[in-house]
């Protein structure tokens, strides 16, 4: 049990990666792992495609674990070819990121409309989780959930220190923050002990299911 009462969130973000066979073997690999402990939030991020036969594993294996899509549709249901509006996606998620650094950097994502995502997840009951890139990007009005991701760090196999994420996470107050960017399981635990970070987004580390699972283990214990 954790020796902490603060959440603890351990969002795996796929990416672009994994069909649905892949996505399957690693859910029958972590969902009988995670331990059952009200404090320790752990979610996980497939693609749009397999979002519904995870959601479906998860629910028959009656898994500890939550759902969330890696973006949504600045706009509702309707005329918006190629789109995935919140109004559906809420029956598979929980949470959905928002403003990821590779959706500003990649699809021209701005502030604008990340704040319109931010209304449709909040319309739907489902969770946004901000990603911030630093002190200065800005969080739209109801937002509970941040992530701090450095863009030095992301993928890079050179994450942030756990003092300055504890220390950008202190200019967001009465927000839960995480910390994402290269964490694996060597350096988890620095992140979490740090007062002020309430857990991690998780990029490659995430995809290899026995990885992922230390990564939750060294949560548990915090
Ligand atoms: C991410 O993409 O959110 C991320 C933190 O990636 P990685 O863990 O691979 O750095």
């Amino acid at each position: 049990m954790a020796g902490s009462d603060k959440n603890i969130w351990v969002i795996a973000n796929w990416k672009a990666n994994k069909n649905i066979q892949e996505a399957l073997d690693w859910v029958a690999k972590v969902g009988p792992q995670i331990p059952k402990q009200n404090n320790l939030k752990v979610v996980v991020c497939p693609t749009f495609s397999v979002l519904s036969e995870v959601k479906k594993a998860i629910q028959v294996g009656n898994f500890p674990m939550l759902t969330g899509a890696q973006d949504l549709s600045p706009f509702g249901v309707g005329a918006y070819t190629g789109e995935e509006p919140a109004a559906i996606l809420k029956q598979f998620v929980d949470l959905a990121i928002l403003g990821h650094s590779e959706r500003r950097q990649n699809f021209g994502e701005t502030d604008e409309m990340v704040s319109q995502k931010v209304a449709q997840a909040l319309a739907n009951n489902i969770t946004p989780l901000v990603c911030v890139q630093g002190k200065d990007t800005p969080v739209p009005d109801g937002v509970k959930l941040i992530a701090y991701e450095p863009i030095f760090a992301i993928g890079t196999s050179n994450p942030d220190t756990p003092q300055n994420a504890s220390m950008v996470a202190k200019n967001f107050p009465g927000k839960e923050v995480l910390y994402g960017g290269s964490v694996t399981s060597t350096n988890v635990k620095a992140f979490v002990q740090q007062e002020n970070v309430h857990g991690v987004l998780v990029g490659g580390a995430s995809l290899e299911a026995d990885e992922f699972l230390r990564i939750v283990k060294a949560c548990e214990e915090i």
